[in-house]
């Protein structure tokens, strides 16, 4: 409701809260990845589509070394930490010895820095000379050679959303990495069809006001993007990284958000999680908390009924517990809707292949601990009534490390807030969870299999071709539909492109295609008719059948639910539920009918008539047939 009364067309209604993230010394950046459609990859002349078969696989393990400069990076240490094994599925037309690292990269794709390079024109970048090609250090193993190409084409650029100019502080041009193809915690396989597809990067200055702020640059972005008419379409093809941090918090990049309408959301969770971890921090301080080192308890378990111990005993595991000095009222302390302090705990450990951990906040009795093990543990770790205690179980090796792990992370809530890569948890709560700690500056070196690339005229002269112009977009659309505010809605609209497909091929009303798309496709989204699915060429034809008078305006939404529950035809669908328009003669006749019972009453008249074919008449028609009638 407050959005609603708020809403200015130039602030997107949110300068209240330019004010109270303001406090907070609210900082946040995006990085936007976009895929490239492109017939070849960038550095190979493999396919970029992604349906090919398998042929075969190769394995790799990593191991973490130190930069030029004698530092580990602390995100590659934790990976090596995890001794995961990676597997990489090789793909008939989609992969080839470069995509494994097995033969140098072949040139640049020119096709590739072109499209890139347009998107900087419309940024307004200025220009690298002679773009150097780099290995940016990967330590997901999403990358069989462990780095990433990755080029800088462009920085110091700005794009202007609304009254706000965004500083754009770089473009760069680098490789998609392989997609997931399956993987636990020791395991991971990877699909390397995807790998090497180009990939432009943009990222924006942290300095982007507000969370809604944020989503709407997102969205003027994309639309960029999608207007230069070169790039992948569906699902993981555009993927939005935020970065967040609030004054006494930490930098923490959240990714994989599915959905660009609820980053807002994300952000607003994110700045909630730092306030209560900063929170809980100085209670810590001040309450002198400490952690202790871990020890192990398996033998207080050994006639134990729990059946989670029993089994870790059983297979020869251990049980280790450490003490939580001063965290008792902490450890359950809820920092985002259904996560607490503990979870977090937990989060780190889940990254070792250990299941969780057990803590003292918990309900005990869950685990089938007996009231004897719950005082022999406590007087065994030395608890007292503000400490609390984790329990982690699980193989010699594995336990060490998952110990580890808790008490680095249990130290860090005394610190505050640590530096993280968390990933977006896309069950409808707009939380996160950890995936690593943040990379290090240092992973950059350059690519000595490829000369620097050298910006000629003709190459930009060839981009500014395909530059997309944003202003003048905006200012057609502003004709199209009567108020600039409408127009940017639909420009930084997800269905823009379905706006302009229905528009060249129907006679539909702007206005009214416009409102379908926004309000229409929103409130159907929400009663779960997921109509964004429906195949793109099926929605422009339920227009063409509205502008042929085929159906109606009510027959439009309804066939829309249809379609989204069903593959099915247009025209079929329209038969099988009854859509067709009652117009014309046919009109004249169903009137004919219903006034052999209500004469005399045009209201009474209209009414019974709407009752019955409520989808199939037209209102406004409907009241000129029956005044046509009367003459
Ligand atoms: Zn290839």
């Amino acid at each position: 409701m407050k959005e609603q009364k708020d809403f200015k067309a130039d602030d997107f209604g949110h300068s209240d809260d330019e004010n109270i993230y303001g406090e907070i010394g609210f900082r946040c950046g995006l990085e936007i990845h976009q895929r490239l459609d492109t017939g070849e990859k960038l550095f190979c002349s493999c396919s970029t589509s992604e349906n090919s078969e398998v042929v075969g696989s190769v394995s790799r393990m990593q191991r973490a070394v130190a930069g030029e400069l004698g530092k580990m990076d602390l995100s590659a240490e934790f990976e090596e930490k995890r001794k995961r094994r990676f597997l990489y599925n090789i793909f008939k037309s989609t992969s080839c010895l470069v995509d494994i690292d097995e033969e140098p990269p072949h040139g640049l794709n020119n096709e590739a820095l072109i499209i890139a390079l347009a998107i900087s024109n419309a940024m307004h970048m200025k220009f690298v000379d002679e773009p150097q090609i780099m290995r940016k250090g990967v330590v997901d193993g999403s990358d069989p050679s462990a780095f990433q190409r990755t080029m800088l084409l462009g920085f110091d650029g700005r794009v202007k959303v609304g009254k706000y100019d965004i500083k754009i502080t770089s473009v760069s041009l680098e490789e998609e990495s392989s997609r997931i193809e399956s993987g636990n915690s020791r395991e991971i396989t990877y699909n390397v069809d995807r790998l090497g597809i180009p990939l432009i990067e943009i990222d924006t200055d942290s300095d982007i006001k507000t969370p809604k702020l944020a989503k709407e640059i997102a969205s003027y972005i994309g639309t960029l993007f999608r207007m230069t008419g070169k790039v992948k379409r569906g699902i993981g093809t555009i993927r939005q990284d935020v970065n967040i941090s609030i004054k006494g918090g930490a930098r923490v990049e959240i990714k994989g958000l599915q959905e660009l309408s609820s980053m807002d959301k994300f952000i607003e969770n994110e700045v909630k999680r730092q306030k209560e971890l900063i929170e809980i921090s100085k209670m810590l301080k001040n309450a002198g908390a400490k952690i202790s080192d871990s020890v192990d308890i398996t033998g207080l378990f050994a006639n134990t009924s729990s059946y989670i111990l029993k089994r870790t005993i059983e297979n020869g595991g251990r049980i280790i517990a450490f003490k939580l000095g001063k965290f008792g009222k902490y450890l359950g302390k809820e920092i985002n809707p259904n996560r607490r302090l503990g979870t977090e705990i937990s989060d780190y450990v889940k990254t070792v292949g250990i299941g969780g951990i057990i803590h003292s906040s918990e309900n005990l009795d869950n685990y089938g601990f007996s009231e004897s093990e719950k005082i022999e543990i406590a007087r065994f770790l030395g608890i007292g009534e503000d400490d609390a205690f984790i329990i982690i179980g699980g193989g010699n090796e594995e336990v060490m490390r998952a110990s580890k792990i808790a008490i680095g992370r249990a130290n860090a809530a005394i610190a505050g807030v640590p530096e993280e890569t968390r990933g977006a948890i896309n069950d409808g709560s707009y939380t996160s969870m950890f995936l690593r700690p943040l990379p290090s500056g240092s992973r950059m070196y350059p690519e000595t299999d490829i000369k620097p690339v050298l910006l000629n005229d003709s190459m930009l002269e060839e981009a500014k071709k395909l530059t997309p112009d944003m202003e003048t977009e905006l200012n057609t659309l502003e004709k199209q539909l009567g108020d600039r505010d409408t127009a940017r809605r639909v420009m930084l609209s997800q269905r823009y492109g379905l706006y302009k497909e229905i528009l060249n091929k129907t006679d539909s009303d702007p206005k009214f295609v416009a409102n379908v798309l926004l309000q229409k496709f929103v409130e159907l989204n929400r009663e779960k008719f997921r109509v964004d699915n429906i195949d793109k060429t099926k929605v422009v034809e339920v227009f063409q059948r509205f502008s042929a008078k085929k159906i109606t305006k009510l027959g439009i939404e309804e066939i829309l639910k249809k379609l989204s529950e069903k593959q099915m035809d247009v025209d079929v669908a329209i038969k099988e539920f009854s859509l067709e328009r009652i117009s014309g003669s046919k009109l004249d006749s169903v009137i004919k009918e219903f006034k052999k019972k209500y004469k005399n009453d045009d209201v009474l008249l209209k009414k019974e008539i709407m009752k019955v074919y409520r989808l199939n008449i037209d209102g406004s028609e409907l009241n000129s047939a029956i005044n046509n009638q009367k003459k």
